[in-house]
């Protein structure tokens, strides 16, 4: 549980939205994101929280999983294969949002994207990190899973 402000540490912060994570709608998402099943009993009484910064205006989710759920996430719930197979499916339109997302996070700066480093933690197969390094981004990656990790080697991130 957050409780203060990933970005600025204010502990003044409003909620937007609360709901459990066995509860719809997070539920349906949840069944829908992971094909290899959500083993809930780990999630009773855990809630998803979107809190707002009354300080820098950050949006984020108060509670995160602990490192042993997350590494239960990302290693038992995600199947690999199905995800590596979704990939393919992926039209442009994805492509063009993830462009359009880094576009407005450049503008937000008001500077040259070469002078712009980038952390994405959770990258899952990285398409967002390859797209900022082709605007010139220096990225880097953090992530849980290790077929992902091996397969990054061969894209020359960090
Ligand atoms: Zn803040």
């Amino acid at each position: 549980m957050r409780e203060s402000c990933p970005c600025c540490k204010s502990i003044n912060s409003t909620t937007l939205y609360k709901v459990g994570y066995t509860k719809s709608p997070i539920k349906e998402y949840l069944d829908l994101f992971y094909s290899k099943g959500v083993e809930y009993e780990y999630l009773e009484e855990s809630y998803y929280i979107l809190n707002a910064c009354n300080n820098c205006g950050l949006i984020y989710q108060k509670w995160i999983p602990s490192d042993l759920l997350a590494l239960r996430l990302y290693e038992q719930w995600i199947d690999p294969a199905k995800m590596f197979e979704r990939h393919k499916d992926y039209n442009v339109r994805y492509f063009i949002r993830l462009a359009h997302e880094i576009v407005e996070v450049i503008q937000y700066f008001g500077t040259i994207p070469s002078r712009l480093q980038f952390l994405d933690f959770g990258m899952g197969l990285g398409h967002w990190c390859c797209l900022a390094q082709g605007f010139g981004w220096v990225c880097m990656e953090l992530n849980y899973r290790k077929h992902e990790l091996s397969m990054l080697k061969h894209q020359e991130l960090r």
